[in-house]
């Protein structure tokens, strides 16, 4: 069977390290070369952290036009994301996107190219199988424990809040219940921001704490009883399985897939 060709976008940065690892440690996989805003012309081994001879480009279709990938990881950051993807999509490269905070007009414009090109791409928010299981899980409570308050806890370098893992969880549960406000009618925030943002009446509560990695507990209430459902990544080593999953699944599809809990049934 002939190899994937895949290019990585955001190769030096925290994700970037393990994705590399991964499609260097995959024998069906083959790393053709990575994109970065700097370093034109150089080689990853130039690199403080590596040893793999891979060409670095700074212009993505400069590196599709010459290298031919079939796929495309980008893990780099929400404006920049976007625009990998627009391109690899023009250029007939298959995005798997791991790069959170797409805004949903972001995603209909993907989902528009990608229909339109006729290829797969998916955006996954989180590459954690277990943190896929946590929101499964939790979609399957809310049929029966319908007051739900979503606390999810990242490092504090994360751009974004709420982080996509804990916007999407609301919206599973927003799906098979009916909205209903939460608390007390006539509560009042005394201090703004107290009771989290609001999604449909579920609250959402963002903690950003050096030490942190990606961490999410959703919390049941109901007469006389709590459920938590928790998940934690200890390491960015926790997402590549699910960065394989989407791989693998990207070369089968010919649509875009948002959330890699559309690809585990
Ligand atoms: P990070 O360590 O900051 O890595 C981002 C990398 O992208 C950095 O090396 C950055 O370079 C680079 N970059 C910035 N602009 C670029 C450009 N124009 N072209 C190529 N590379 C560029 O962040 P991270 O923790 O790895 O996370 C990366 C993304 O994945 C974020 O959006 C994060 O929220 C998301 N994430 C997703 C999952 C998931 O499961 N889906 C899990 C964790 C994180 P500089 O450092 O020089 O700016």
């Amino acid at each position: 069977m002939d190899k994937i060709k895949i290019v990585i976008a955001g190769a030096r940065g925290r994700m970037g390290r393990e994705a590399v690892n991964l499609v260097n440690t995959t024998p069906e996989y083959s790393l053709l070369a990575v994109v970065d805003y700097k370093y034109e012309g150089m080689s990853l081994k130039d690199l403080d952290g590596f040893d793999l001879d891979i060409p670095i480009y700074t212009d993505i279709d400069k590196c599709f036009f010459e290298t031919n990938p079939d796929v495309l990881i980008d893990l780099t950051t929400p404006e920049i994301g976007k625009v990998h993807t627009k391109k690899a999509l023009l250029n007939g490269v298959r995005p798997v996107v791991g790069t959170t905070g797409f805004s949903e007009e972001d995603l209909k414009e993907l989902q528009e190219l990608t229909s339109e090109k006729g290829i797969g791409a998916i955006i996954a928010p989180n590459f954690a199988i277990g943190a896929i299981l946590m929101m499964k899980f939790s979609q399957m409570a809310a049929k029966y424990l319908s007051d739900v308050e979503i606390i999810e806890q990242h490092h504090d370098q994360k751009l974004d809040a709420p982080s996509g893992t804990g916007l999407k969880t609301a919206e599973m549960i927003a799906a098979v219940r009916e909205e209903k406000q939460q608390g007390h009618p006539d509560e009042k925030e005394l201090l703004d921001g107290a009771r989290g943002a609001n999604y449909k009446g579920i609250r959402l509560h963002s903690v950003r704490l050096p030490g942190l990695i990606a961490h999410q507990e959703v919390l049941f209430g109901g007469d006389g009883q709590t459920l938590k459902i928790r998940h934690d990544s200890y390491n960015r080593a926790s997402f590549m399985s699910g960065v394989k999953l989407a791989v693998d699944s990207v070369m089968k599809i010919d649509l875009l897939v948002y959330g890699l809990e559309n690809l585990m049934e």
